[in-house]
């Protein structure tokens, strides 16, 4: 079985799902979403991420770089080739002002079901749980994925998937007897579109959203919503359209607010930010697409996650 990275282990959680949670944060995406704030997901391996502001010139990760991939600019900040690095983290050993990090930690399960188990009187009076996230844990791992949602759930654990659903539908359905939730995205439901902002079109996800429906998986459809690229009316009226001809059995729908408070990370992964002409939605027609969900029958339907 093998281990995949994982990036964040985030303790009172209130954002992904119901009552108080965990949320563990699997690295790797088969996604790459041109707002993503959590860069640091996206590839599977380990990521360097770098404070240059917290640099103080010293010079030893300079000298301990392997890979000769550290200089000091001209104003003795320590800068990095990504195109030399590999991640190997032996300069995070030697910067005593924490200026670099690595991203992504083995954990074995026990160890993982040990650490969130520690929070169990909170979830159970919250009605909380544990969340699954990333990056994509539907395309991790399976097998070390499910042996984890099974062990929580055996502990008594509410277990909440949080999927863009680009995955093997078997693996969604392995989890299946031990998900309370599926927190599933749906981010543009035109394909072309999908492919120009996420990179891959969208047909896996809307074809693993109907049988995750079929067998009866409880769903929370998540909206994100960008102004820029998604908040149109067609758009909602697109995503209505699809979960009522498909008769998806939608437990709640989440309008998620766009925000870029990830934006900052892309500087530290020595990478550029994608998100340039993205804005949060207006408040007004927020409460326009609540009035539209509810008058086509769904009901239960929240801005927020
Ligand atoms: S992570 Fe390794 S290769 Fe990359 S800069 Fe640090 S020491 Fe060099
Ligand atoms: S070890 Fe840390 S403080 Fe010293 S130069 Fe490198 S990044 Fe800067």
């Amino acid at each position: 079985m093998g281990k995949p990275l994982i990036f964040n282990i985030q303790k009172f959680s209130i954002h992904d799902g119901e009552g108080i949670r965990s949320t563990v944060f699997f690295k790797g995406c088969p996604l790459s979403c041109r707002w993503c704030h959590n860069p640091e997901s996206q590839c599977y391996p380990n990521d360097l991420l770098c404070y240059v502001e917290r640099c103080t010139g010293c010079g030893a990760c300079v000298k301990a770089c392997p890979q000769k991939a550290i200089s000091l600019d001209d104003e003795h900040k320590a800068h990095t080739d990504y195109d030399k690095c590999t991640a190997c983290g032996v300069c995070t050993e030697y910067c005593m002002q924490n200026a670099r990090e690595l991203v992504g930690e083995e954990y074995e399960i026990k160890d993982l079901v040990k650490q969130l188990e520690k929070d169990i009187m909170f979830y159970e009076q919250s009605g909380g749980g544990v969340t699954l996230s990333g990056g994509e844990v539907m395309a991790q791992d399976i097998d070390y994925v499910e042996e984890l949602a099974r062990r929580l759930h055996e502990k008594g654990i509410l277990v909440n998937i949080d999927t863009c659903g680009y995955a093997p539908y078997e693996h969604l359905k392995r989890v299946l007897p031990y998900t309370d939730v599926y927190l599933y995205d749906l981010k543009l439901m035109d394909p072309e579109q999908h492919k120009e902002y996420i990179g891959v079109d969208n047909q896996l996800i809307l074809e693993n959203l109907k049988q995750l429906s079929a067998d009866g998986g409880k769903i929370n459809i998540r909206l994100p919503l960008i102004d820029g690229v998604n908040t149109t009316d067609e758009h909602i009226g697109q995503v209505i359209r699809f979960l009522k001809d498909n008769e998806i059995r939608v437990w709640q729908v989440n309008l998620l607010k766009y925000h870029n408070t990830g934006s900052s990370k892309y500087k530290k992964l020595g990478r550029e930010y994608d998100g340039k002409n993205m804005a949060v939605p207006k408040e007004e027609w927020l409460q326009q697409v609540v009035e539209t969900f509810k008058q086509n029958g769904f009901p239960n339907i929240k801005i927020g996650g």
